[in-house]
């Protein structure tokens, strides 16, 4: 007999006879109801076994963590909470589970203990609802672009380049480490390599991404990214997945619409398909707010936050009107921020990137037009000769969620620009070839997904919101 998923038995919109579920035992009460949960849904269904006839060595088997198959009605159920639950005829133990050993009690975990246990704790309500609305969320980011007309570009992984523009990187090799081959200068012989080069992890698809954009028009990757930055922060991981729409003849202005337009699409795609996973979460963060000072309770509740951002619109400013801003309040005057804002230039850090967006202006925001040499060499140079066409788009909560620029079109500025940051020009003669060859107004923006995932789902760890995270010294499962 085919099983029915917990989901269509919970939603079915009548009793029917003889049904299967499989899936494992939540928890089993009195001898007599199980709380049988299959992923399928946050919700379990109760299974109500006849105890009187059940092998009381059966019945011990029950326990939290077991696979089991119950075959019975679909019944309508007597107990408050549920409409039907299953009127259990057989029972078939698939997979014991030792209940003093199994992790997952039925019980509140710490998030800590749940990571050290990151191949079970996708058995948990809170982590089964995260990770049911990731998977939402990536459909959403294919649903909106394919609907746009956007190409979807698989960039490579592996990159020749060393300088991305992006952050550091982690070198690739199959040269025997304890035994380098050396070139006559005495360094490393890359051309015994693997691929006759030095070779990277890549940490942005971008530069492929333009050279795509500037034949197709309109395409996004969502890939992996690869970082090697030493930041052990609760927004950072080692390897992350990032979606970089790249758009031709589009200016900031253009991309800052797409990237707002595309923000709220997906939050709303989320909120539709998942009203079940983001009720519990809603749910479990105020239970964990009645636990902090007042101060530091949230002043929404999570729904509330998505609608906010659906509602209104993204603030945007210059990064000059945010240093004025940043320079006068409070914190900045008390010395309150560890890093103080003294003069145009400076480069943003998240604690003023959340003061902008969670104290004074209380919405998202965009900033936009920062000092040339804080950002990336690709970034469109403005005509007062010191600030580029970059935007960041920061969220409550999370701080930067998107980096994003008009890129520099302009074959000389360009090459200029690089010459000065000591870019090698061969290195990326084929970059260089979109300028030379048809070049074009073009902008695109970066989104780091487990941020977004993290704004969606509530959480403040981004190593809760990716299956299996990889941070410094920890590369586990
Ligand atoms: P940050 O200042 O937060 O380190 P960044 O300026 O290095 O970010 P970009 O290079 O602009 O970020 O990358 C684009 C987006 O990718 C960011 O806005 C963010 O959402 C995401 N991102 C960047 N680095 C990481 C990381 N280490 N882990 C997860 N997401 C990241
Ligand atoms: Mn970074």
């Amino acid at each position: 007999m085919k099983h029915t998923r917990v989901k269509d038995l919970l939603n079915s919109n009548n009793t029917l006879h003889e049904v299967n579920a499989k899936g494992w035992v939540r928890t089993f009460r009195n001898n007599q109801f199980i709380a049988l949960n299959d992923g399928s849904t946050i919700n379990n269904i109760q299974c109500v076994v006849d105890f009187e006839n059940t092998a009381e060595e059966t019945l011990k088997r029950i326990t939290t963590g077991a696979a089991i198959s119950v075959t019975g009605n679909l019944v309508e159920s007597k107990g408050a909470g549920q409409k039907y639950e299953i009127q259990v005829k057989k029972l078939e133990i698939l997979g014991d589970s030792d209940a003093e050993k199994f992790p997952m009690q039925p019980k509140k975990h710490s998030l800590e203990f749940l990571r050290e246990n990151a191949h079970l704790r996708v058995r948990t309500n809170a982590f089964g609802a995260i990770m049911r609305i990731r998977s939402v969320l990536s459909f959403a980011v294919h649903s909106y672009f394919q609907q746009k007309g956007f190409v979807y570009v698989n960039t490579p992984i592996i990159t020749g380049a060393d300088a991305e523009g992006a952050g550091e990187m982690f070198q690739i090799t199959s040269l025997p480490l304890n035994n380098l081959p050396k070139n006559e200068e005495g360094n490393i012989d890359y051309k015994k390599d693997f691929f006759g080069k030095h070779t990277n992890l890549t940490v942005s698809g971008q530069l492929e991404g333009e050279t795509f954009a500037m034949a197709l028009g309109q395409i996004y990757t969502f890939g992996p990214t690869f970082r090697a930055e030493n930041s052990n922060t609760s927004r950072h991981l080692a390897e992350f997945w990032m979606i970089e729409p790249e758009v031709a003849f589009n200016n900031l202005d253009d991309n800052m619409d797409l990237a707002e337009d595309f923000i709220q699409y997906v939050i709303k795609f989320a909120m539709d398909k998942c009203g079940d996973d983001l009720k519990f979460l809603e749910g479990r963060l105020l239970d964990e707010e009645k636990s902090k000072p007042q101060a530091e309770r949230s002043e929404m509740a999570l729904l509330e936050k998505l609608n906010f951002v659906l509602e209104n619109n993204f603030k945007r400013v210059s990064y000059t009107e945010a240093i004025d801003i940043l320079r006068d309040c409070t914190p900045n005057k008390k010395k309150k921020f560890q890093y103080i804002i003294n003069e145009w230039g400076a480069d943003l850090q998240s604690e003023h990137e959340r003061y902008l967006v969670e104290k004074h202006f209380k919405c998202p925001v965009i900033l936009f037009d920062y000092p040339a040499n804080i950002k990336a060499f690709y970034m469109r140079l403005n005509e007062d000769g010191k600030t580029v066409r970059a935007m960041d788009i920061l969220f409550p909560g999370i701080g930067e969620i998107v980096g994003g620029s008009q890129r520099e079109e302009r074959f000389d500025v360009l090459v200029e620009k690089m010459k000065a940051l000591g870019i090698d020009e061969e290195e990326l003669w084929w970059y260089l070839d979109t300028r030379r060859f048809g070049s074009a107004v073009h902008s695109g923006f970066g989104l780091g997904f487990e941020r977004l995932v993290l704004f969606v789902t509530g959480m403040t760890n981004i190593r809760d919101v990716i299956a299996f995270p990889r941070t410094p010294q920890n590369a586990d499962f």
